[in-house]
């Protein structure tokens, strides 16, 4: 490796900016090889991952295999694809082909998929090499990356505080030089949170851009992909590479356009943004603070920003938490421990077998979700509650559509809070679920959002500036980060 390529890398993975796009360009130019870049992410695995616990299950021979077949292929002078050489950490809710996939779930503890999902597909086809599994909440249920049969993730930045959840193990990976680009999914806020609790990008695309075909379900009408990177230009780029039309999907679109990588002019200059001030109203003072400064900055540069409040907000939560244990409920009676996962050892017939089976392989708030959506599907309830959410969740969408006619982007906090300690935890769950007020309606109505590091707060903890544009106007988003990104990096 040439010195200064060398230098430059070791800066590239240290504590400030992992830049993916960087470094593929560099892997390119033959300044470094494949195998040096996974061999650093290695090293920071190595030294770090014991105490952050970001990955479940690491595939370090076969990703030397991948680096190797990988250089020969650069070395022959061919195009490898844009992520060519960049490591690459996957969720432990996507499957991968002959690697284990757990869903952080002692039900799914042995479970090595037969083949590999469309994200995943799509991203080794860009030349993305597989570093291995991260961590994560139970069946992406939570807001921490506590609620993990692994036990917790870590933050980066305090070992003592949560990386966010529920695709904590990736974010934590990104910050951490543990992987250059880390996939999430996002049903409520579980790429954005993380991402803003550990100070890295996370982008979910328009529902439907990204296949869910492989993708463990949660929810099916709000799960969708996306990506996490040290900065906007590689998580648009990786981005770009994970979305894709699939015919394997039923709600998969196929629309390339506006995806943003297009957009790195950083011109936001007459951008019409909404600042959702209903929320920042309720932020501890330090992530106010750093919002607003983003907005400044935004309107610096030449952006229309207009407060407003939306009207629907405080039914947000309920209608995302009835209509999400409801698909989750009926996902995971697959679970019955006669095709596969956990079984339990001991049952005296099928229903026992059945009942066993789920009460070990489950955790507790699994089980939570399980019964409030069976609740909230059974017969006395259905009207009431199901569909009345459904109604509600139309209602809310409306307003946002509305919204988007007249704004380019809306903006806001990803969190009230930064990451909280790990040992200081309400005993009602419920309180936890308060945790996804700002970033649930992106999910409700489908719409791409995105968390931007904004700065700290006084403990040194990242602040998320939220960024939403209406569907398939990702390069919105795109567009507003990278410019802001690159003002707030100059203003340091
Ligand atoms: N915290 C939210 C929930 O538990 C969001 C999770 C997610 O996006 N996967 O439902």
């Amino acid at each position: 490796m040439k010195e200064k390529g060398k230098n430059e890398i070791i800066c590239i993975m240290g504590d400030r900016g992992k830049n993916a796009v960087r470094t593929a360009e560099m892997i390119r130019e033959k300044e470094l090889s494949v195998r040096e870049v996974l061999d650093l992410v290695y090293e920071n695995i190595r030294l770090k991952d014991g105490e952050l616990n970001c990955y479940i299950t690491q595939d370090k021979e076969n990703a030397y295999k991948a680096a190797e077949a990988m250089q020969k292929r650069i070395d022959a002078g061919e195009d490898a694809g844009k992520l060519a050489g960049v490591p690459v950490a996957v969720k432990d809710n996507f499957c991968t082909k002959a690697l284990r996939t757990t869903c952080a779930s002692k039900m799914l503890e042995s479970y090595i998929p037969p083949y590999d999902a469309a994200v995943v597909t799509n991203i080794k086809k860009a030349g993305g090499i597989i570093t291995g599994k991260t961590n994560m909440d139970e069946f992406a249920f939570g807001s921490r990356s506590d609620i993990s049969y692994f036990g917790p993730v870590r933050n980066p930045a305090d070992i003592r505080r949560s990386a966010g959840g529920s695709s904590g193990g990736s974010a934590a990976a990104v910050a951490a030089g543990e992987a250059l680009i880390a996939l999430g999914t996002d049903t409520g806020g579980s790429v954005r949170l993380p991402a803003s609790h550990c100070g890295v990008v996370g982008i979910k695309p328009t529902y439907g851009r990204a296949s869910r075909y492989g993708l463990i379900a949660y929810a099916s009408s709000f799960d969708q992909a996306g990506v996490m990177a040290a900065d906007v230009e590689s998580a648009a780029i990786a981005l770009e590479c994970l979305c894709s039309y699939d015919p394997k999907d039923a709600t998969s679109l196929n629309r390339p356009d506006m995806l943003g990588t297009e957009v790195y002019d950083g011109r936001v200059k007459g951008m019409r943004i909404g600042l959702c001030e209903d929320v920042l109203e309720k932020c501890d003072a330090g992530v106010a603070a750093a919002v607003n400064k983003a907005v400044q900055e935004l309107e610096g540069a030449g952006a229309y920003v207009e407060t407003l409040s939306i009207k629907n907000r405080e039914y947000e939560l309920p209608a995302y938490y009835a209509l999400v244990s409801a698909e989750a409920s009926s996902n995971l009676e697959r679970y019955d421990g006669v095709k596969y996962g956990y079984r339990s050892a001991e049952y005296t017939g099928l229903e026992d077998m059945y009942l066993r089976s789920r009460t070990e392989g489950f955790g507790e708030e699994v089980k939570r979700r399980i019964m409030l959506g069976s609740f909230v599907l059974s017969a006395g309830y259905y009207d009431d509650i199901y569909l009345r959410a459904m109604k509600v969740r139309k209602l809310i969408t409306r307003e946002y559509d509305e919204l988007f006619k007249g704004y380019d982007l809306l903006i806001g906090p990803v969190s009230t809070e930064t990451a909280p300690l790990l040992n200081e935890k309400d005993e009602d769950p419920v309180k936890e679920w308060y945790k996804d007020l700002c970033t649930v309606s992106a999910n409700l109505g489908g719409y791409p959002a995105m968390s931007l590091p904004c700065g700290c707060d006084g403990r040194g903890m990242p602040i998320g500036l939220h960024l939403m544009s209406g569907r398939f106007r990702e390069n919105n988003m795109i567009k507003a980060a990278y410019a802001l990104e690159r003002i707030l990096s100059e203003a340091e």
